[in-house]
């Protein structure tokens, strides 16, 4: 699982760094947060620069972690209270409102329900029995955290996982780190979250990948983006199956069970790194209709390119311009 994670993580990324000179780009690959992670940045500073991201991303991890034993998640999911880093509160509570955003459809709570059915390393995916299911869904559901100043109390079976949010917030941080050290070229990619740092180095737009769901060493369309995440959710990046059945990672707090909303991939594009993260899961449990709705809403937040399960693609109007592809897809108007 985790081999096929590492190929989704570099095929979704087409990057050209031509006209950077050599001795100002600097590049590097590392692991963090359960999959592969890589920087390149052009500038005086690159180096340093890149190597800041990769401790802070590091440092990042150990505060969001759901498994590492010694993260603020963990001590918070075993204690049920805590008072924890401002940037660990500040993620709970931005969860807690796209949670109200998105209907419920993001939902850090579903940890429980990630755990029976084996989606954490050191357990064995499996399908629970329906009674199972019905024993952990009373404890799923942002009611059930808390926020009293800096304190964070959790019911009693509610436990959090930040899995859906924390690489967005950590983009977000890294493009921080560069535009600190004077860099307005790079390109960023913790996984399927991508953030294109200014323009290449020629000053055109960055070009990334929508990797076609059935094969990721194809892709469906390209966005050309300036300073904007893009990053996807999808039913084909974590998996497991059983009886001829596909059972992907991303769970639907209503029912318990992976999400099945008719739709296999969702990218969404943004300012917003963490919002970025956080609304490609939201709306890949929520569906083509419910996403349409958000949109129209929200359009000066996010665009999305939305794959349906029949292989319809759907973008919305404000990627029009930034969008091309070899396929014909329908466009979401505001
Ligand atoms: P990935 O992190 O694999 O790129 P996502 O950003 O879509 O993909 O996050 C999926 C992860 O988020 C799951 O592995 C799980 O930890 C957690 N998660 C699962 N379902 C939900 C949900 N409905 N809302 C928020 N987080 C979820
Ligand atoms: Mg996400």
């Amino acid at each position: 699982m985790k081999s096929l994670r590492i190929i989704c993580a570099f095929l979704l990324l087409i990057a050209v760094f031509c006209s950077c000179s050599l001795d100002s780009k600097y590049s590097s690959e590392f692991f963090a947060m359960d999959t592969v992670m890589s920087v390149t940045a052009c500038g005086k500073q690159s180096e340093t620069a890149v190597n800041a991201i990769a401790d802070e991303i590091n440092r990042l991890d150990r505060l969001f972690s759901v498994q590492n034993k010694n993260s603020e998640i963990f001590r918070l999911n075993s204690e049920k209270q805590l008072n924890p880093s401002d940037e660990t509160l500040e993620l709970i509570t931005r969860s807690i409102e796209i949670s109200s955003m998105t209907d419920g459809a993001f939902d850090i709570t579903t940890e429980p329900l990630s755990r029976i059915w084996g989606f954490y390393s050191g357990l064995e995916n499996r399908v629970p029995s329906e009674k199972e299911i019905k024993a952990v869904l009373p404890s799923v559901g942002a009611e059930h955290i808390k926020i009293d100043g800096s304190t964070v109390s959790l019911d009693k079976s509610t436990s959090l996982d930040l899995g859906a949010i924390a690489k967005g917030y950590s983009s977000g941080r890294a493009a921080k780190i560069l535009e600190e050290n004077g860099i307005s070229s790079a390109l960023i990619s913790l996984g399927g979250n991508v953030r294109a740092v200014g323009t290449k180095p020629d000053g055109s737009p960055w070009s990334v990948a929508v990797t076609d769901p059935d094969n990721s060493s194809e892709q469906i369309g390209v966005l050309s983006v300036k300073d904007r995440a893009v990053v996807t959710s999808g039913g084909y990046q974590r998996y497991f199956e059983t009886n001829g059945k596909r059972y992907h990672h991303i769970i639907d707090a209503e029912t318990g069970c992976p999400a099945q909303s008719g739709l296999k991939s969702v990218t969404i594009v943004s300012q917003d790194d963490t919002l970025a993260d956080a609304l490609s899961t939201a709306i890949f449990v929520m569906g083509l209709q419910k996403a349409e709705t958000l949109y129209n809403d929200n359009n000066d937040l996010f665009g999305a390119v939305l794959i349906t399960d029949s292989n319809e693609i759907y973008i919305t109007e404000n990627l029009k311009d930034s969008f091309s592809s070899y396929h014909s897809y329908e466009v979401i108007k505001a």
